[in-house]
């Protein structure tokens, strides 16, 4: 089961990789992450994007490209995977085209002003990547991971003005993407476009997306 998450910032792609991968057994690919996590670590990779990904802009195609292209082609990739947060450029989408066949493209679509209101509330543990939002899901003590009672922080990228610049790239560069994916379907083998409801219960949103898919 090879399969991408599209959608917007905020739309919920990373909360429903991690349910879909566990039902599945694959890995969630989150570029995004390896990002945050390189920029922590202080790494090669890391000293390189963080001022970019700080500020909301794309890091560049070729680097990203090479960077997801060497993770499918890990052992634990072989019987699928979930790509969040990649591609995000038609350059991408067309790159993945020739690095491996994918089975579905998930489309989560969420209103903008509801996004703005996620993502200004969303607070993460960086450990393990658990997000919570102040309103919409609480963690039981304040500003605590549940599990560790760690400090929960906000993602440097989440602050207002660096969200409306995330949005206005998205539109921009991503959005396209949809457009792209659904040109696509009249192709035999092309991955299968999925639009889904990105508002509502998470539960709900999860058991939309796994009636789509066939296996
Ligand atoms: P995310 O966690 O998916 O919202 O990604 C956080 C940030 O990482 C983005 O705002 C970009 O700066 C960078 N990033 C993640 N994935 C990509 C990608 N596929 N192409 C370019 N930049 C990316």
């Amino acid at each position: 089961m090879r399969l991408i998450l599209l959608g917007c910032p905020g739309a919920g792609k990373g909360t429903q990789a991690k349910l879909i991968t566990a039902h599945f057994h694959i890995p969630a690919i989150s570029t995004g992450d390896i990002f945050r996590t390189a920029i922590q670590q202080g790494s090669e990779l890391g000293r390189q994007v963080k001022a970019i990904v700080e500020s909301g802009h794309l890091v560049p195609d070729d680097l990203v490209i090479k960077l997801v292209a060497e993770r499918i082609s890990q052992a634990d990739c072989e019987q699928g995977f979930l790509l969040d947060g990649f591609p995000r450029t038609t350059a991408q989408a067309e790159a993945l085209q020739t690095l491996s066949p994918i089975d579905y493209v998930i489309d989560i679509d969420v209103p903008e002003d509801e996004i703005v209101k996620r993502l200004s509330g969303r607070r993460v543990h960086p450990a393990s990547g658990r997000t919570y939002h102040l309103i919409y899901q609480p963690p039981r003590h304040p500003e605590q991971d549940d599990i560790t009672g760690e400090a929960l922080i906000q993602r440097p990228d989440d602050s207002e003005a660096t969200i409306r610049k995330r949005l206005s790239v998205y539109h921009e560069q991503t959005h396209p993407l949809r457009h792209y994916y659904q040109q696509l379907q009249k192709q035999k083998d092309a991955p299968r476009y999925l639009h889904i409801d990105g508002t509502g219960s998470v539960d709900v949103i999860t058991q939309t997306i796994m009636s789509h898919l066939h296996h």
